[in-house]
């Protein structure tokens, strides 16, 4: 864990169900955290630093809470369908801090995952999936037997 990751982690206190922000807070109720200059909600740090990619949606909480930024209780609003499914499923306990390849310079999307699995399976190799995403044929392996990016699943239509 970075410094930056340990600062993070120090401001929340985490009970039984929700995990609290600690740290300063809007007047919506949202926590917020600056990193270098820059101010973000709390709960879409949280998940940025649990998954390895900032939302590009919304985040719901599943707990209503807005002070809340447990990472199992926050989904991206243009997955939602998926983590409900997931969570139906009795698949959504606790997700590891770091999930795949998520790092800071990591620039895959989740929708570069899906987008590698998908030509994967329409029958593109490793190397050249590797080649075009700039990444080591073994982590192109990873990810299409999903050993990372275990959290991005395909739904019918979003590989297109
Ligand atoms: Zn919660």
């Amino acid at each position: 864990m970075t410094d930056a990751q340990e600062a993070f982690w120090s401001r929340v206190h985490k009970t039984d169900t929700c995990w609290k922000w600690t740290g300063g807070t809007r007047g919506n109720g949202y926590g917020t955290y600056w990193v270098d200059g820059k101010r973000y909600y709390a709960h879409r740090y949280s998940y940025y630093l649990t998954y390895g990619v900032m939302p590009a949606g919304v985040i719901l909480h599943h707990c209503d809470n807005p002070i809340c930024i447990r990472p199992d209780h926050l989904s991206d609003g243009t997955q939602a369908d998926n983590v409900l499914d997931m969570w139906a499923k009795g698949r959504g306990s606790a997700p590891p801090l770091h999930v795949g390849e998520a790092h800071h310079q990591t620039r895959l999307t989740a929708a570069d995952i899906l987008r590698i699995r998908t030509r994967y399976t329409a029958g593109a190799s490793q190397q050249a999936l590797a080649d075009q995403y700039g990444l080591a044929r073994s982590t192109v392996g990873k990810i299409v037997r999903g050993q990372s990016w275990r959290h991005v699943h395909a739904q019918t239509k979003a590989a297109a």
